[in-house]
């Protein structure tokens, strides 16, 4: 047997397991020992698979990342050895306007140009050599967290096959009537030049004026708004259909005369124009609002674009024309003082709509895109549409949420759902697979960054996985939202499309699909999640995964958000460094519950390391023991003391407790109780015990193997570490694995136990718990008394109040009683018995237990006064302070809390003392 070094060094260690597990390739499920898989009834191998959510290709690793990747590699492990072929598939997202941004902004910071100074072509070369760069160090550092992910099969949401499926997908959805062409109010950010999703738009509170005034002197009445500018575009003005003041003059006609622009304004009315903002009546924008557009199309009214896709006021308007939106504004809002139209001006509090990724302000504008139809009833799906199917899921739990509550959230959000614009005015990313070519050669394409708005009689159109062949064809410029390819990331890894063919499922993607668990943080259950369900319900009619398992966000010990610029980020790569990657997976899968945020500190962490190292101890202590006996005797049944029964019971019901919680995504109580079972029945008492009744080999490497199985799951490094040392367990009682394959003996690849019958001991749990309170109760009462370590003391029990069998079950352990660090000389085991003076007396559930030669009476007199006296000062000082109003009022409240926690302390502990000096007597 090896040397087993003192101490556990991650940093030694780590790099060398992974590479022994990469070797094996047991990451790959095909790989998978036979042996080991389990069927299902039908003699098909038990399969679980996990996607791991892409991280975008230019994320460094952060907790959120470790904390994902801890709670999936767990599941995988944990079903690996179940005996399932556990598939976990990883891989990166191009995450298109992220990624462009952080481009175009160092571009800009190093050679002070932007994307349009390169052009299209020479900007996607600079992106694709960045993404080289980054990639390869986030790849790295996903390995060093022992993620077991299969490798063989990574891949990235922008590599030739995710091309190929999110071009067929695009063509089936176009072909289907999903995909559609059409102009829509849509938020467009000016700086970026691209729309965005609702859910990329982020509001921030902020003041604005809200000016009241009318359009002309001639206009019967006034209107509001935040934004008079866009007045200029304005069709109509809405009124509530109750609201009296304005009844007559619904469905009139005004022409007007507006800061010199002539409108055409109609009177509409609409049951969702609030009668007490404003005066009642809102000023329609049909171009500029995406409320304004619905009543637009409802009413029929005309769209008048006033703002460009430049943030600038667009041609037509006179002097206004090409002018800022920030100076229009001033120009109307002086026009309309000077002719005294302005009654009122006020500051109101409302919500600006941001870029989430460069935080300019959204406008919202009519744009040609592409749209998802998420309404269209289709036939594949038994004529509903994508959102029925999509909702229906979840309602009908083939799809679960853990936890439960986030239902709830996905249904709300669906049901609220709107057709999905999947175009982006990008150059990086999936570039959408439509072509144009113009019939009359005559008009010429405008080449501006935007699509050449081509009338579609004038051009024929070409919706293709291959590129159109012949001459003159012009692609799409937009790309595609980064969403739509993620959104097929469980099947698009599978091999789809080629692995579908006439509506079945052939390959990775009939064993593999629909996935498990898709695991990821709720903060994108609606970007992501809800997408994923459409896209596979779409492509496969299937679900995408059964279950969906959100974890919330990692916090700093006091609860606040990490972030650098706060500077109480804390980075996973230099935590993995300094306490080893098994403490960092532990302090993110231990105290938190699933979808709740989890807090995390470096004396978290560092607390989770002493652990691994206790069980490093521990294995050390076990492995020693057995190498420095000859022979160990075999175990056998019979032979079995009562801490034996105790000890193989409990082991027996935690393997069944924490297989339930793990199947019910329960971590963090699971490790808790692994570690109650480690630390303190198995170190504390077992050890313990093992070191006075000898013989305990097999039971102690037992008992050893089957944690460290239990515990691989959560901290996989320091678990393989140990079981290299642990030599197979000759032909024991306890062990019934026949021979092994050679380099099978990894224990990433060890069965995971079930309950043994035989070391079921129903009695065991509460015979040895009267032990156990006894020692402890006569180690108290020497603490209280303050009894020098080293100082034998005298013990007399009577067990007699409970009968019999309790008293030959004491003598029978009474040697652990004497020997267990209780500093016994001499022990009594009675049934019964009378009162003994001058003893420290204690009662431990029916048990009377007499503790002599504790005390020399007089001087524990004397010792006990003392102590009354110097208690009964500090208690009176403290009453003094907490009555001090002073005191009270300008000190901090946990100062305060705390010496009032003291004074109680004390109290307590007179109270104490005061009946030690009784007993005394
Ligand atoms: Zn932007």
């Amino acid at each position: 047997m090896k040397e087993i070094p003192k101490a556990y060094d991650s940093k030694k260690v780590e790099d060398g397991i992974y590479k022994a597990w990469e070797k094996s390739g047991f990451f790959n499920p095909d790989n998978l020992p036979e042996e080991n898989i389990k069927k299902d009834k039908d003699g098909n191998d038990l399969t679980y698979t996990i996607v791991l959510p892409p991280p975008n290709i230019t994320d460094k690793l952060h907790l959120g990342h470790m904390a994902m990747l801890a709670i999936e590699d767990l599941l995988i492990r944990y079903y690996r050895m179940k005996g399932y072929r556990a598939l976990w598939i990883p891989g990166t997202d191009h995450a298109a306007i992220a990624t462009q941004n952080v481009v175009e902004k160092k571009l800009l910071k190093e050679e002070r140009l932007t994307r349009h100074d390169l052009g299209r072509e020479k900007f996607l070369k600079k992106v694709w050599e960045y993404l080289e760069e980054t990639q390869a160090v986030i790849l790295r550092q996903i390995r060093k967290t022992g993620a077991s992910l299969d490798w063989s099969r990574e891949a990235f949401t922008l590599d030739k096959q995710r091309e190929k499926a999110v071009r067929k997908m695009f063509v089936d959805m176009y072909e289907a009537g999903v995909i559609y062409r059409g102009e829509r109010v849509v938020n467009w950010c000016p700086r970026c030049h691209s729309t965005l999703a609702d859910d990329e738009v982020e509001y921030k509170e902020q003041k604005a004026k809200l000016y009241t005034f009318k359009y002309s002197k001639d206009f019967p009445f006034a209107i509001a708004t935040t934004r008079p500018e866009t007045k200029l575009g304005d069709t109509a003005v809405a009124v509530n259909p109750k609201d009296k003041r304005y009844k007559k003059y619904i469905g009139k006609v005004y022409e007007t005369d507006f800061c010199g622009v002539k409108l055409k304004l109609k009177i509409i009315a609409d049951r969702h124009v609030e009668m007490d903002f404003g005066t009642g009546a809102l000023g329609v924008t049909p171009a500029h609002s995406m409320a304004d557009w619905q009543m637009a199309e409802e009413n029929n009214l005309e769209i008048i674009k006033v703002i460009g896709e430049d943030g600038k006021i667009k041609n037509n308007f006179g002097d206004y024309s090409g002018k800022s939106i920030q100076e229009t504004r001033k120009i109307i809002i002086e026009e309309l003082k000077k002719n005294n139209l302005i009654k009122k001006e006020e500051e109101i509090e409302n919500n600006l709509s941001l870029c989430y990724r460069c935080g300019t302000a959204i406008e919202p504008l009519p744009s040609e895109q592409w749209f998802i139809n998420v309404n269209k009833k289709l036939k594949q799906l038994g004529n509903k549409s994508l959102k029925e199917k999509a909702i229906e899921a979840a309602k009908n739990k083939s799809i679960k949420f853990i936890p439960e509550r986030f239902e709830k959230r996905y249904l709300d959000w669906m049901e609220n759902l709107h057709d999905w614009c999947i175009s982006r005015q990008i150059w990086f990313g999936h570039r959408i697979p439509v072509y144009y070519k113009i019939k009359n050669q005559k008009s010429k394409i405008k080449t501006a960054n935007q699509n050449s708005k081509i009338d579609n009689k004038d051009k024929e159109i070409y919706v293709g996985v291959e590129s159109p062949e012949g001459e003159g064809w012009i692609q799409d410029e937009d790309s595609l939202d980064t969403w739509f390819s993620s959104g097929m990331w469980t099947f698009s890894t599978l091999g789809w499309p080629d692995n579908f063919k006439d509506g079945k499922k052939t390959g990775d993607l009939a064993r593999f699909h629909p996935t498990q668990v898709l695991e990821t943080g709720y903060e994108i259950l609606t970007l992501w999640v809800s997408r994923m369900i459409m896209m596979s319900l779409f492509a496969l009619q299937e679900i995408p995964f059964e279950n969906v398992y959100l974890h919330g966000m990692v916090l700093d010990e006091r609860g606040k958000k990490m972030s650098k610029s706060k500077g109480n980020g804390i980075d996973p790569i230099e935590v993995i460094e300094k306490y080893g990657a098994d403490a960092a997976r532990l302090s993110l899968l231990i105290g938190g519950a699933p979808g709740n945020d989890v807090r995390i500190g470096e004396e978290k962490i560092s607390g989770q390391r002493n652990f691994v190292n206790k069980l490093w101890n521990i294995s050390r202590y076990v492995v020693e023991s057995r190498k420095s006996k000859v022979e160990s005797k075999k175990l056998e049944i019979g032979n079995l003391t009562l801490v034996d029964k105790w000890i193989l019971d409990k082991l027996n019901n935690l393997i069944k407790e924490i297989t339930d919680d793990l199947d019910n995504y329960n971590f963090s109580a699971a490790g808790e109780k692994l570690r109650e079972f480690t630390w303190n029945d198995f170190a504390d008492w077992y050890l313990e015990v093992s070191k006075i009744e000898k013989n305990k080999d097999e039971i102690l490497v037992y008992v050893l193997k089957q944690l460290l199985i239990l515990w691989h799951p959560f901290i996989p490094f320091v678990t393989e570490e140990i079981w290299k040392n642990l030599k197979p367990v000759p032909s024991s009682s306890l062990r019934e694995n026949g021979a092994r394959r050679e380099g099978n003996n990894l224990l990433m690849v060890e069965k995971w136990p079930g309950r043994e019958r035989k070391f079921s001991f129903p009695t065991a749990e509460g015979d040895f718990k009267l032990i156990k309170n006894i020692i402890i109760a006569i180690r108290n009462a020497r603490a209280e008394y303050k009894i020098e370590p080293s100082k034998k003391i005298n013990v007399v029990i009577y067990a007699g109040r409970i009968g019999n069998e309790n008293f030959r079950s004491l003598q029978s352990q009474a040697r652990l009683i004497r020997e267990l660090r209780t500093g016994i000389d001499k022990l009594e085991i009675k049934e019964k018995g009378d009162k003994i003076d001058q003893a420290v007396y204690v009662a431990v559930g029916g048990v009377e237990i007499y503790l002599t030669g504790m005390i020399d009476g007089e001087k524990e007199k004397a010792r006990i006064g003392k102590e009354i006296d110097n208690l009964k000062n500090m208690i009176t000082a403290g009453e003094k302070k907490l009555s001090n109003k002073e005191f009270i009022e300008k000190a901090p409240p946990r100062v305060v809390d705390e010496e009032r926690e003291r004074l109680k302390a004390r109290q307590a502990e007179l109270k104490n003392l005061k009946k030690q000096a009784r007993e005394l007597k």
